[in-house]
């Protein structure tokens, strides 16, 4: 069957804020036939990789596929797993994870955040310097223009209000099938045209009405109903449950969604693993 007519499931490998002390930091995992995208990649990736390989009995969620990462900025709770990615792909060559970023996102990556960890490999008694290269293949996105992932999948990309880059995402994978992620970002209400097309929508969370750089949940109460109804929250802290979210709902680590069912947009599976 084509992939554009094939449900994709989505799992929340994480749900939390930088300061969760329950939940792994916010990043997913997307599974369209044959292919496993990753969208950002935590600390402590291989524990995380092994907790899910374990607990949903899927061979697959290793380190050995986890070959396509789409990294939203260069926040540890982000993209910090990439340098234990690194180090995993220069064991195993020629395996080289693609890592889906414009240009800025790729430079300070490496520069101020993988290259203290992964420039110098020790060659016999010497020092070797390595680069971003020699680990990864960074595949180059550009702000507003789609992108062309193959098998019928397209990343479009908007610059968002965090740190000066930072990218806000939608996927596509076929007419009317597309998923909008907010990363991180202060509120932009103009994405939310961007996403009138998408039947769901990831978006963080944050519950100080008066934060810039995150998203307060005062603002996405401000949303209409039918909007608010799309909108799935991750990135929040660990006194969630204390609030009134209307018509949103909580994404949940660990459950595999499927979306683009016959039925609907997005379709919770197994909520019995969910964490309450
Ligand atoms: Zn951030
Ligand atoms: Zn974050």
């Amino acid at each position: 069957m084509a992939l554009d007519m094939l449900p994709v499931r989505l799992i929340p490998l994480g749900v939390g804020h930088s300061f969760t002390t329950l939940f792994h930091y916010t990043n997913f995992l997307l599974i369209a036939g044959e292919r496993r995208l990753y969208i950002d990649c935590p600390p402590y990736l291989l524990k995380m990789l092994r907790q899910y390989r374990e607990a949903l009995n899927d061979p697959e969620i290793c380190v050995e596929r986890y070959q396509e990462v789409i990294v939203t900025h260069a926040h540890e709770d982000h993209c910090a797993g990439i340098e234990e990615l690194g180090y995993m792909s220069i064991r195993r060559r020629p395996y080289k994870p693609k890592i889906y970023a414009p240009a800025g996102v790729h430079g300070s990556l490496w520069a101020e955040s993988l290259a203290a960890g992964l420039r110098w490999r020790m060659d016999g008694e010497s020092y070797v310097a390595k680069e971003y290269t020699d680990y990864f293949t960074p595949v180059y996105l550009e702000y507003g223009v789609p992108f062309d992932m193959g098998d019928g999948i397209s990343l479009e990309i908007r610059r968002v209000r965090h740190m000066p880059e930072t990218f806000g995402l939608k996927l596509t994978f076929g007419p009317g099938r597309s998923l909008g992620y907010s990363a991180d970002t202060g509120f932009m209400p103009e994405l939310f045209d961007w996403w009138a097309d998408c039947g769901c929508i990831l978006h963080e969370v944050h519950f100080d009405p008066d934060i810039r750089w995150h998203t307060p949940l005062r603002d996405l109460l401000s949303l209409p109903e039918a909007v608010q109804e799309r909108i799935w929250l991750c990135h929040y802290t660990d006194d969630y449950l204390s609030h009134d979210i209307g018509a949103m709902h909580y994404l949940k680590q660990g459950v595999s969604y499927t979306l683009f069912t016959q039925e609907s947009s997005i379709h919770v599976e197994n909520p019995c693993a969910a964490r309450e």
